[in-house]
């Protein structure tokens, strides 16, 4: 069974898609730490994120890999034989993410990426077009949204348990820009999926999204 969760920066995706994947043994895809390492890389090379041809020549220089941990979420990400798990979690690598993800190239390269690592195998996979364009067979599709003052809210906790000093309203500003940039962008822009199940997250904790979905993944189990 494929699982696509897409939705808003902050709405809570891979925090939910992580434990749906451990609860039901699934492997875990986050297709958003691929977008932030190559932005890392094109960063760390000093090349210009604005500049497609630059991007696709860094996209083409790097190897990527997942290694995966104990659990069936917890992973490593390296680049080139370094990890950079902690590194793409950093505010200027969410700044950029954005620019590069918009080139059409890159999404072509990357989706065809995504779709081979779900290929025959039980996933969870959270991102921007999983259940549009990435997984658009997925057997669940759900669709994340909560306020912006919330989402902005849990991305500042998240970045300050990192040690980031961010004001809550300049949280708020890049995840404005951010959800603009995904949602206009010309190729896969971040869309619910028709058949997509939208739950808002806003007044609900981690715990009662998980719960939901699992009685979603229970019922097209005894239904379907
Ligand atoms: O999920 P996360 O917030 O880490 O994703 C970072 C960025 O990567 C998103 O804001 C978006 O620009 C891009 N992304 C995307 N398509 C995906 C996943 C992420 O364009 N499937």
């Amino acid at each position: 069974m494929q699982i696509a969760i897409d939705g808003l920066a902050g709405a809570g995706k891979s925090t939910v898609a992580k434990l749906v994947a451990e609860k039901l043994g699934y492997l875990y895809i986050d297709t958003g730490a691929m977008y932030r390492a190559l932005t890392y890389l094109v960063l760390q090379k000093g090349a210009d994120p604005g500049d497609e041809e630059s991007v696709f020549h860094t996209l083409r220089g790097m190897d990527l890999q997942f290694h995966p941990g104990a659990g069936t979420s917890s992973y490593r990400v390296t680049v080139n034989g370094v990890d950079v798990t902690e590194r793409i979690r950093h505010p200027d690598v969410g700044k950029f993410v954005s620019l590069v993800s918009s080139y059409g190239r890159v999404r072509e390269a990357m989706v065809a990426l995504q779709q081979e690592l779900a290929e025959g195998r039980n996933v969870v996979m959270d991102g921007r077009d999983i259940g549009t364009t990435v997984l658009p067979n997925a057997e669940l599709k759900i669709f994340l949204s909560a306020s912006v003052e919330e989402r902005a809210r849990r991305r500042l906790n998240e970045l300050a348990a990192k040690g980031y000093d961010l004001t809550l309203a300049k949280v708020i500003a890049d995840l404005k820009q951010r959800d603009h940039i995904d949602s206009t962008r010309a190729v896969s822009p971040l869309r619910k999926a028709e058949d997509a199940v939208e739950i808002d997250t806003t007044d609900l904790s981690i715990d009662q999204v998980v719960e939901r979905i699992l009685a979603l993944v229970a019922w097209r189990e005894t239904h379907v």
